[in-house]
């Protein structure tokens, strides 16, 4: 065992309770007022300096190492990224650390994200004399909801020091316990929300001929596009359309003035974002008009393509290699089509986010993030943090390409 294992041996116990403290307490996204003031009273015992209210209940912490060298070539400055927040779900699983309040629950794992990241500072405290860079700690609020990563970087936490490069974990239920997955390139989607309205003329159910109906307009629209994906791009390009709320009416005997469709949009790339924007207005409009009914189309982009650095990404899998046999270090065949705002770090500096495999050995039902079942194996939390300290060590120590 090296010493760095020896020490995070030594306050494991103390960081799985922390963790199970916050697994009891979730709180939503940008309201996370409980989980901040914890973090920052473990910082401040620990002597770590640290800045609280970033993008609202976000905290900035910095060690700065004491040997850092004035190389232009070094990486000078890593951030590290947990994210805090809760979800509006009611915890279907019976441990004693459940969640006490109803409706909402750590089901994405964020708990283990920030007490990861909270162990990971600790050791680092120990470690500062012997520093050759700075490490700079991300407690971020809001990635299920507006994207606290964003507000984060706006308001300046990627300078003073300026971070050269960023890295992040989310916990996998679908990959076994122990072991890291690392993605090259394109890892997570881009995502942008869409809403229809659609409007007909309301009538009475017995006459439809005095009327237009939306509804009738709105469901030829769903299934108009649907033919986006399947039609208008190419099969070898990812691209994901949902339709997921349709709401009108409120009688069996009106049919109503409006209907109200809204969904997704995933994409790999920007491109395929703007074209399939035009697409999904397009078909709106016209599908609607065929009806005698109006489209209108409005779109909100939410977050953009999450890549991995690829010399990034290969610094951290010789850390990896430092305390992991090579079966467990694992290697995603393709790109999720799911979102993650860790990806405006992506915009700004080099980064790579990568799995930590929660799935407990022998366990045969698949977990999901997300789910009221989700109950992650807490050995991955020593995965994470001696990957978090290992990965940002060997980092510190390569010369830039
Ligand atoms: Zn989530
Ligand atoms: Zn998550």
């Amino acid at each position: 065992m090296t010493p760095i294992e020896r020490k995070i041996e030594e306050i494991l116990e103390e960081i799985i309770c922390i963790r199970r403290d916050f697994h009891t307490n979730p709180e939503l996204s940008e309201y996370e007022v409980r989980t901040a003031q914890k973090i920052s009273e473990y910082l401040t015992a620990w002597e770590i300096p640290h800045q609280t209210g970033v993008a609202g209940n976000g905290i900035v912490a910095l060690l700065q190492g004491k040997k850092v060298q004035d190389e232009a070539k070094r990486f000078q400055t890593i951030g590290i990224r947990a994210d805090m927040d809760a979800l509006p779900i009611q915890e279907a699983v019976d441990v004693p650390f459940r969640s006490v309040k109803s409706g909402v629950m750590h089901a994405c794992g964020h708990d283990i994200h920030t007490a990861i990241l909270l162990g990971t500072a600790r050791i680092f405290k120990e470690l500062e004399e012997d520093l050759t860079g700075n490490v700079k700690f991300f407690f971020q609020p809001s990635e299920e909801t507006v994207g606290g990563a964003e507000r984060m970087i706006q308001e300046g936490c990627m300078e003073n020091p300026k971070v050269d490069v960023v890295i992040g974990l989310h916990v996998a239920p679908e990959i076994p316990v122990g072991c890291i997955e690392f993605c090259k390139g394109k890892m997570n989607a881009a995502s942008t929300e869409f809403k229809i309205w659609v409007e007909g003329i309301e009538c009475h159910g017995a006459h439809p001929e005095t009327g237009i109906d939306p509804i009738v307009a709105a469901s030829h629209i769903v299934c108009a596009l649907q033919s986006i994906v399947s039609r208008n791009t190419s099969p070898t390009q990812p691209t994901v359309i949902t339709v997921a709320q349709f709401h009108a009416g409120k009688k069996n005997n009106i049919i109503p003035k409006e209907a109200v469709l809204s969904g997704i949009i995933r994409t790999l790339n920007m491109k395929s974002r703007t074209f399939l924007k035009k697409r999904v207005e397009e078909l709106a409009v016209l599908c609607a008009e065929s009806f005698g009914a109006k489209a209108r189309v409005q779109f909100t982009d939410s977050y953009p393509v999450l890549i991995n650095d690829e010399e990034i990404e290969s610094i951290l899998e010789k850390a990896a290699r430092q305390f992991l046999p090579k079966n467990k270090i694992l290697h995603c065949s393709e790109p999720s089509m799911g979102a993650d705002d860790f990806s405006y770090f992506s915009r700004v500096a080099k980064t790579v986010y990568f799995n930590i495999g929660t799935l407990s050995e022998g366990e045969s039902v698949p977990q999901r993030v997300h789910s009221a079942h989700f109950n992650p194996d807490e050995q991955c939390i020593e995965v994470g943090m001696t990957m978090e300290i290992l990965g940002t060590l060997e980092l510190l120590s390569q010369k830039k390409k």
